[in-house]
């Protein structure tokens, strides 16, 4: 008989799984069967896997809570979204259609706004606070924040992600100096980000696992997935108590009369910063959808 057991992905390479059971990590292929189902088996997944003679074999992915492309990774319980007002500055927009995909996903959103020290981005802070998010201010160099979010992060699987240079690898080291990650220079970083890849590393910052992604530029957004126009209004938290409230049931919040989400936006209730990723992610959702039904 078979010994099956449970556990998670936390590597694939190469069509090579390493999969964490209870003590130990087991490296895996995958079953012939499964990639013709077209469902390959993702970082962070759980699976059931057989072992036999020294050798494993992914058997069975159990239904995803969520899946990501950008970064390639499934079941999180956590996406923060790494952001900065100096060297570099972060695009809201960026910010913006990443906290979306997750909350598409019913992902619970932390960001957390790095180089503090030297730049408190208070602008950028009220915006996402007011938006509903969990915002939290950090210095990789003084300790900000370090311990607030060190509790965010606790026996979640996360992933942080983030325009290049922001920081990530410097606070991963701050929560977790024996992890000594190679810190870059915004410059070269930006360079080298352009050729990444999708390879996700994880890593375990006392209780937690934490995913960390190469660095995106505004065009790995562009391959990122797409909300269905539908749908979008619902992955921007602020507008929720607004939904339902307009005049046309089906109001897209763009020109309509009596629309609630655009007068809420005149009363400042709305960040203007946030709204205009609305419309932006509106127009990239009717450009796909246009483009499916050719
Ligand atoms: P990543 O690309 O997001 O992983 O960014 P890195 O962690 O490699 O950091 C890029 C650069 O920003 C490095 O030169 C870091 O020393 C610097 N840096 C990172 N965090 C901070 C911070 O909180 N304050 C300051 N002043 N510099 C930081
Ligand atoms: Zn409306």
């Amino acid at each position: 008989m078979l010994k099956i057991e449970t556990g998670r992905i936390i590597k694939s390479l190469s069509g090579f799984y390493d999969v964490w059971t209870e003590n130990k990590v087991i490296t895996c292929r995958a079953r012939g069967s499964m990639r013709r189902t077209g469902l390959s088996p993702q970082v962070g997944d759980i699976v059931d896997i057989s072992v036999e003679k020294g050798k494993g074999m992914v058997e069975r992915i159990h239904p995803r809570k969520n899946s990501f492309v950008r970064p390639a990774v499934a079941n999180l319980d956590l996406l923060v979204v790494f952001a900065a007002n100096v060297n570099p500055v972060t695009e809201p927009f960026l910010i913006d259609r990443v906290a979306a995909i997750a909350g598409d996903q019913e992902v619970p959103v932390c960001i957390c706004v790095n180089k503090c020290d030297m730049d408190p981005a208070e602008d950028l802070t009220a915006i996402y606070r007011q938006a509903g998010y969990t915002v939290i201010q950090t210095s990789a160099e003084t300790g900000l924040g370090i311990d607030e979010l060190r509790k965010a992060l606790s026996g979640k699987f996360c992933a942080f992600t983030g325009n290049s240079g922001v920081g990530k690898s410097s606070i991963l080291n701050a929560l977790s100096p024996e992890l000594k990650l190679p810190v870059g220079e915004v410059s070269e970083k930006l360079g080298r980000g352009r050729h990444t890849t999708r390879h996700v590393e994880l890593y375990d910052v006392d209780d937690a696992l934490i995913a960390d992604t190469p660095g995106f530029s505004s065009f790995d957004t562009d391959q990122m997935e797409v909300i269905l126009k539908e749908n979008l209004q619902y992955a921007f938290p602020e507008f929720g108590r607004y939904l339902g409230q307009c005049q046309f049931r089906d109001c897209s919040h763009r020109k309509e009369p009596g629309c609630a989400v655009t007068t809420a936006l005149a009363a400042g209730e709305i960040g203007k910063s946030r709204y205009e990723s609305y419309l932006k992610l509106y127009e990239k959702a009717m450009q796909i959808n246009e483009w499916e039904l050719k």
